[in-house]
């Protein structure tokens, strides 16, 4: 597909929010697209140049796009930032500079560019870069460049989430949304929509179940739902294993030989803050290739117990690293097993994934299997929730002795119970900050003073504003905010 005509595509969404519309565009252009263009075009519209587990860094600024613009037009300095001021955004400012008939690149090839450019390094980088930039400036029309120029920017904001991409996709082959369910299947194992798109465009809907749990691909996380009581779990899940719900980071970490990689609850990846944990799995874990899941806990190593998360929480410090891993070394309480050695455990019971995982954990000091309690009775699953809390931990987890791992997915298959879901809100909520509020009084100097907080309405597909949050933020995190 002609850049050109992508761009098209891109200027129809930029003119609306309407979910139902983008979804509808969104279908036309994978409809439109070949099996070489739809990955980029995927990671394009979500304003990346691949999964999200794999983060790129342009490394470009305002500045180094000014100096871009500059070569690839001959315009000076002044005239650049004059236009800039006027227009607010170095994608317009393109778009008035450079020629207005389209131009010959393919999506393909501005996206190999963009690579190109997003992956240079070393000695002299930014004057690299910048010819780079300029060089495909100038073999792209005003309208294309307004929209390369906004990738490396972050300034794309199309606002197309990845649940638009796949209903995009289904609606694309079959007219409707029928085929989300194998698309979301095949992208929660393998995080990578780009990889989704590109095997659905070509070889079809069926052959997504080829997509299978790998060593060194994210697997989205399973989550829990919330129950009101111990009788509550019982009811809904019979006998069930009851494990402690521990409160520190959640680690799905990928073995393969001595390479150790490890991945956030939200796939980002945190290898290098976990030092520790690593040579840990090294050690410990019994099999050349594991995908496993855990909690990393800060602990005594004199006592052996486990610190409270706000200790656990100082390992997210970028400085300092070396010394708080001595000072505040981590351990791993192991859940879960996804994968060993050939084997996709993600289709397998609880029961089995478990016993799996303790028999190729030996002894140490870095990780540790979750023990649990497997019963049916309410009163026991209280004392031990009572022990819990009396201990210090969160609360606890139950677990369907008989369920798959499910990527991706929250429902019943484990329920987690905390202090107090009795009428007061003791657990976290995500919110998304739609808005602020100029400050007044002490705060009017930062000239913001509180943030206003949505959560999301799925049923709706809006935004619901909840509260105003102006506590818990110091003097200079005002400043940041604003
Ligand atoms: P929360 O704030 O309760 O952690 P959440 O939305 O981040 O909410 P949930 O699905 O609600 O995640 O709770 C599951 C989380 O609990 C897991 O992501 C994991 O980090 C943590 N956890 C602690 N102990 C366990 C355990 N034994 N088994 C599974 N998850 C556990």
């Amino acid at each position: 597909m002609r850049f050109a005509k992508f761009v098209d595509y891109l200027a129809r969404l930029e003119a609306t929010t309407k979910r139902l519309e983008m979804t509808a565009i969104v279908a036309e252009l994978f409809k439109d697209a070949n099996e070489d263009d739809i990955a980029p075009i995927v990671y394009i519209t979500q304003e990346r140049l691949g999964p999200a587990y794999e983060p790129i860094d342009f490394g470009i600024g305002e500045a180094l796009a000014a100096e871009a613009l500059m070569k690839a037009t001959g315009k000076g300095k002044d005239e650049i930032k004059k236009l800039y001021k006027l227009r607010g955004d170095y994608g317009d400012v393109a778009k008035e500079l450079l020629p207005a008939e389209a131009k010959k690149l393919t999506v393909a090839q501005v996206f190999e560019r963009l690579m190109q450019i997003a992956t240079t390094s070393g000695e002299g980088t930014v004057a690299t870069k910048t010819d780079l930039l300029a060089d495909l400036l100038k073999k792209l029309s005003g309208a294309e460049a307004r929209y390369v120029l906004r990738i490396p920017l972050g300034r794309l904001r199309l606002g197309i989430g990845d649940p638009t991409v796949m209903e995009g996709l289904s609606w694309s082959k079959a007219g409707d949304k029928s085929l989300r369910p194998q698309i979301e299947r095949a992208y929660n194992v393998c995080s990578d929509l780009g990889q989704v798109a590109r095997i659905f465009k070509a070889e079809g809907v069926d052959a997504l179940a080829k997509i299978q749990v790998k060593v060194g691909n994210p697997v989205r996380m399973a989550l829990a739902e919330r129950a009101k009581s111990s009788e509550d779990i019982v009811t809904r899940l019979g006998k069930c294993a009851i494990e402690h719900k521990f409160d520190g980071f959640r680690c799905q970490i990928h073995k393969q030989g001595d390479t150790v990689r490890i991945f956030s609850r939200n796939l980002e990846e945190t290898t290098t803050m976990f030092t520790d944990i690593v040579e840990g799995i090294r050690k410990q874990i019994q099999a050349k290739t594991a995908i496993l899941e855990g909690e990393a806990l800060s602990y005594d190593p004199e006592t052996g117990e486990f610190h409270p998360f706000q200790v656990t929480m100082q390992r997210k410090r970028k400085y300092d690293l070396e010394n708080m891993t001595v000072k505040f070394p981590l351990r791993l309480v192991a859940f879960d097993l996804l994968y060993v050695d050939g084997k996709d455990f993600t289709g397998e019971g609880y029961s089995k994934r478990h016993d799996k995982l303790a028999s190729i954990i030996a002894p140490g000091e870095r990780v540790q299997i979750s023990q649990h309690l497997v019963t049916q009775d309410a009163k026991e699953i209280e004392k031990f929730f009572m022990e819990a809390i009396t201990g210090g931990l969160e609360g606890i987890m139950a677990k369907r002795l008989d369920s798959k791992y499910q990527a991706g997915a929250r429902n019943f298959n484990w329920i987690k119970l905390k202090r107090s879901y009795q009428g007061h809100l003791s657990d976290t909520i995500d919110g998304v900050v739609v808005g602020f509020l100029r400050g007044r009084g002490q705060r009017a100097k930062f000239g913001i003073g509180a943030l206003l907080v949505a959560v999301y309405d799925q049923k709706q597909d809006k935004f619901g504003t909840i509260a105003k949050i102006g506590t818990g933020f110091s003097d200079e995190e005002w400043v940041q905010m604003r």
